[in-house]
């Protein structure tokens, strides 16, 4: 039997207000533990919890980035569950009124462009952390964390492939950096995803039982994990088994998941409306305001890149991934009018430079003004491409200026003919055997001599040249 995969992804995105969203401590990341802490985070009794409005505006540019409804009345519930790093019993949470829904973002596919629904966006806080002895059987609770602004973005069950979450995944991502309201770093896990996936025969209407997949800490985890899970459903329901509703945990070392508990169902928390808030009025001047805020976002960037600077959708895409690296190329562009050849050093060298150092691009060696100014040296003959590259790998080590190391390097392109041509006699006098094969036709050796010669010549005489002499001799 042929089955299908359906996936629907819950992510939590961290907000980066400065304070908590229901007290006025910092969210400062890497404090002493339980420093950042009130009798409000700490679940004292008796007091009473005041909204962030500043977490509000945030995850209304979400919604609006994502097509979203704004709830003009959202209100906050309360999620009751113990567990150690919750000290009031309850989470603080969104339930039946959440603040933005039914929206949709659009992915990438291998079949051309896919909306995926987004069922709803909605604020809560986190909890606190456990911290577990490795030596002793004591664990400890760091409450910094506890009460720190999240947002929850529910997507609809649209996913039918591991390939396409991730997509999705990298979708958002985008969206959120752009926005400019949350770190998203999911390594640093203020960007988490729970993964829901079921399988069913392809065909069928109805979903299948869904397993909930936790602790994936990259893209290509949360990818890898679905894969995983995909194969271990479809062997339990090709054996005559039945999936069941649980939480598993994913173990990237061995690449398979494990259960962890039962899942909840929403009653088992008995939600109800929290009597300490307000609900929140979102009124049209309020959506505005947060509409005259947003950023040109991700997709719209990428066409008018394409439009703009004449390049290719991919190459587009490729440069809007990260906003900081559109800057860059925009940058560089700005400056340097071939704008193919900007596109190709920023993807290329750039991109191998930044990768070979684990480094991003707010963090890259090299200016977007230095990088421009090489390609001029480049486009008005001063160096050569190849040379270029020497130059481009000097300035990441130094730091310096390219006409400071071209000049300093002495690497500037030989354009004397007279030079070039005495390197060309020299060549040719030393391989006769190879000169008579070119005569009686093995014209393939013509990249033999050039080569050569630019081997001669350090790299550095100037190709258009080498080439014109070299046929010009060997013609006569
Ligand atoms: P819960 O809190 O119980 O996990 P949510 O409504 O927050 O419930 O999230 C449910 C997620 O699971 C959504 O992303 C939804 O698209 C997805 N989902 C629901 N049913 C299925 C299913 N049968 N197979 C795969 N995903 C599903
Ligand atoms: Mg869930
Ligand atoms: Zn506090």
């Amino acid at each position: 039997m042929d089955y299908e995969a359906v996936i629907g992804l819950e992510v939590h995105a961290q907000l980066s207000t400065l304070s908590k969203i229901f007290c006025g401590c910092s969210t400062k990341f890497g404090a002493p533990p339980n420093t950042h802490t009130c009798p409000v985070c700490l679940g004292m009794p008796g007091v009473l919890p005041v909204l962030n409005k500043k977490a509000v505006d945030f995850a209304i540019r979400m919604g609006l980035a994502t097509n979203c409804s704004i709830s003009p009345k959202c209100r906050f519930a309360r999620k009751n569950y113990f567990y150690p790093d919750l000290p009031k019993g309850y989470q603080i949470s969104q339930y039946e009124l959440p603040l933005c829904e039914h929206g949709w973002v659009e992915i990438e596919t291998a079949s051309g462009k896919k909306r995926i629904g987004i069922t709803r966006i909605h604020l809560e806080e986190d909890a606190g952390k456990l911290i577990h002895d490795p030596y002793r059987p004591v664990s400890r609770v760091d409450l910094n964390r506890a009460g720190t602004p999240l947002m929850e973005i529910v997507s609809e069950p649209d996913m039918r492939t591991p390939e396409e979450a991730g997509a999705y995944l990298r979708v958002l991502h985008a969206i959120l950096r752009y926005l400019d309201i949350s770190d998203a770093n999911m390594e640093e896990g203020n960007f988490r995803c729970d993964a829901n996936i079921s399988i069913r025969p392809k065909g069928q209407e109805e979903f299948g039982t869904r397993a909930e997949l936790k602790n994936m800490n990259s893209f290509r985890n949360v990818e890898r994990a679905l894969a995983y899970e995909i194969e271990r459903q479809t062997i339990l329901l090709e054996e005559g088994g039945q999936v069941i509703q649980e939480t598993r945990l994913y173990d990237a070392a061995a690449n398979r998941t494990h259960p962890m508990r039962g899942k909840e169902d929403a009653h088992d928390y008995r939600y109800f409306p929290d009597p300490d808030l307000v609900p929140v009025m979102v009124d049209e001047a309020w959506i505005e305001e947060q509409r005259q805020a947003l950023p040109e976002l991700p997709g719209q960037r990428r066409a008018r890149l394409a439009d703009q600077y004449g390049l290719a959708q991919d190459d587009a895409a490729f440069l809007c991934t990260a906003r900081e690296t559109a800057d860059y190329f925009e940058q560089c562009a700005g400056m340097c009018q071939n704008y193919k050849a900007v596109f190709n050093w920023v993807s290329g060298e750039l991109t191998a430079l930044l990768n070979a150092r684990n480094l991003n691009i707010a963090q890259c060696p090299i200016s977007a003004t230095d990088l421009a100014e090489l390609l001029k040296l480049i486009e008005n003959g001063t160096i050569s491409g190849k040379i270029a590259k020497t130059v481009f790998e000097k300035m990441a080590v130094s730091g310096q200026s390219p006409a400071q190391i071209v000049k300093e390097s002495g690497l500037v392109q030989v354009t004397d003919s007279a030079v070039i041509e005495k390197a060309v006699d020299e060549v040719l006098a030393a391989h006769p055997e190879e000169v008579a094969a070119y005569k009686g036709g093995k014209k393939k050796l013509m990249g033999f001599f050039v080569g050569k010669i630019m081997q001669k010549t350090q790299g550095k005489a100037n190709p258009n040249l080498v080439n014109q002499l070299v046929s010009a001799k060997l013609e006569q």
